[in-house]
């Protein structure tokens, strides 16, 4: 369904980025038995930074908020539900005239990548840990990750 903030935009440092009222991620972490760990999407090739694993996110929709907009992506292409998480701080990457917003959640019980509903935005989830990724990261992910991983406790 097209939203009237679907389209291309250029940020004050000169990237191209998808969605005209900036956009919004959920990352979902949580302890694994060698420290913590990432519930990251494999993005379809024909996506935007196609075939990079990063945070289930995409475009906001006018006057929708980050958590909204960050569950409404979450939903839609790993099939993650409000219920089952409990959302955290938000942090927001603003690259002037546009900004990302990553919201931070834990599940609520076990989340299991293979119970997830995946759409075709998405072609793989798994738990990963950062400091041993072992696949591409998306861009921006990597760009803010130093910043992120301090605020998952
Ligand atoms: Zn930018």
């Amino acid at each position: 369904m097209r939203s009237p903030t679907d389209g291309w935009t250029r940020c004050s440092l000169g990237h191209r980025h998808w969605g005209l009222a900036g956009a919004a991620g959920l990352l979902v972490h949580r302890r694994g038995a060698d420290g913590v760990e990432l519930l990251l999407q494999h993005r379809v090739e024909w996506s935007h930074h196609g075939g990079t694993w990063g945070t289930p996110g995409g475009a906001l929709h006018p006057d929708e908020s980050a958590v909204d907009g960050a569950l409404r992506e979450a939903g839609e292409e790993l099939g993650l539900t409000a219920s089952a998480l409990v959302l955290g701080a938000q942090s927001v990457d603003d690259h002037g005239g546009w900004s990302y917003t990553t919201v931070l959640a834990t599940p609520v019980g076990d989340l299991e990548p293979a119970d997830l509903r995946l759409n075709d935005e998405s072609v793989g989830v798994a738990w990963l840990s950062p400091t041993d990724l072992g696949v591409p990261l998306h861009p921006g992910l990597a760009a803010s990750l130093p910043t992120l991983l301090p605020l998952l406790g």
